[in-house]
C-alpha cells in the first residue's frame, strides 16, 4: 500500500500541467507572465468561454483546450488582469490529420433516430453541454490515472463514418473491457450530472476544478449521484454497452473550456495507448 502511494505521488508530481500540444484536439499552455508582475490571476476568455488559468512556478499559465470539431489555425485569448489592464494573445495551432474509422451499426434507429427521439436527444445534448462547461472554483489536478483497465479500442480524433455516412470526429478515448469492469475517478472530482442518454447510454460527468471536466459513457451501472465528491480511485460505475455502441467499452472524454480534447495529455506516457494515431507526415520519414 505504501509503495503504491509513493508511486502515485511520483507520477502526480511529474505532471503539474498537462502535456502541451498545439494541434486540433490538443492543449495549449500559454505563458501569461510572472506572478511578481501580476500577483492576482487574470480572467481569460476564448470566444465566450472562460479558460483555466493556473500558477505554476510563479508563472501564470492559461491551459487551453483546442477544438477538433471547429478547427482553427489561430485563436485569440482575451486576458483581463485584476488591475483593470487587458491584452489579447494569439496562439497558432497546427493541423493534425487523424485516422479514419468505418463502422456499421445494424440498429438504424440509433444512427438516424426516429422523430419521437429528437426532443430527448436535444434535451440530453443540452445537459451534456452544460456539464462540459461546468466551472469549479478550485485548482485542478491535471495528472489523471487511467479510469479503467482494458484495450484501447478507438483513439481520440478518428474521423468516423457510420454506415458510410460521415460523422463528427471521435472526441474521446475508448477502452474495451468486459461488462462489469469497474471504472474509477481518475482524480479528485465533483459529480456534476448522471443519466441514461440516447447516444451515450448510462453516463457520468465529473468536474475536476476550473474548466477541467471528464465524461464516462456506455456504463452498465452508475455508482455515484450528482453532487457527490470523489477522491482519485473511487469507483463511479462499471463498463457496459448502453447507448449507441458495438460492444462493451468505456468512452472516456476530457473537456477544457467546453471542448473535448485528447485525454492522453493528462496521462503519464506509460499509461497512454502504444499504437500512436496514424500521422501521415511522420510516416514519410
Ligand atoms: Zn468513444
Amino acid at each position: 500500500m505504501l509503495r503504491l502511494l509513493i508511486l502515485l505521488s511520483i507520477s502526480t508530481a511529474a505532471m503539474a500541467l498537462p502535456e502541451e500540444s498545439r494541434i486540433h484536439g490538443g492543449v495549449a499552455l500559454v505563458n501569461l507572465g510572472s506572478t511578481l508582475v501580476h500577483p492576482k490571476a487574470p480572467y481569460v476568455k476564448l470566444a465566450k468561454r472562460r479558460v483555466t488559468v493556473v500558477n505554476e512556478d510563479d508563472t501564470w499559465f492559461a491551459v487551453v483546450g483546442l477544438s477538433v470539431l471547429k478547427p482553427k489555425n489561430k485563436i485569440e485569448l482575451n486576458i483581463a488582469w485584476q488591475d483593470n489592464t487587458s491584452e489579447t494573445r494569439s496562439v497558432d495551432i497546427a493541423n493534425k490529420k487523424y485516422a479514419e474509422s468505418h463502422i456499421t451499426i445494424a440498429n438504424k434507429n440509433k444512427v438516424n433516430p426516429p422523430k419521437q427521439d429528437w426532443d430527448r436527444i436535444i434535451r440530453e445534448n443540452k445537459r451534456i453541454g452544460k456539464a462540459k462547461r461546468y466551472w469549479l472554483d478550485s485548482k485542478p489536478d491535471f495528472a489523471f490515472d487511467l479510469p479503467t483497465t482494458g484495450r484501447f479500442s478507438s483513439l481520440y480524433g478518428k474521423k468516423r463514418f457510420i454506415n458510410t455516412i460521415p460523422k463528427n470526429p471521435h472526441r474521446g478515448l475508448d477502452i474495451a473491457a468486459p461488462t462489469g469492469t469497474p471504472i474509477y475517478s481518475p482524480a479528485k472530482a465533483l459529480v456534476v450530472d448522471t443519466g441514461d442518454f440516447f447516444y451515450t447510454g448510462n453516463t457520468v460527468l465529473l468536474a475536476h476544478g476550473a474548466g477541467l471536466v471528464s465524461m464516462y459513457s456506455h456504463l452498465s451501472r452508475i455508482d455515484v449521484k450528482k453532487g457527490m465528491e470523489l477522491e482519485r480511485g473511487d469507483v463511479l460505475g462499471a463498463i457496459g454497452a448502453t447507448g449507441r455502441v458495438t460492444g462493451p467499452h468505456l468512452h472516456w472524454a476530457v473537456g477544457l473550456n467546453g471542448t473535448w480534447v485528447d485525454p492522453i495529455y493528462f496521462l503519464t506516457p506509460e499509461n497512454r495507448p502504444k499504437e500512436k494515431a496514424e500521422d501521415p507526415a511522420k510516416k514519410k520519414n
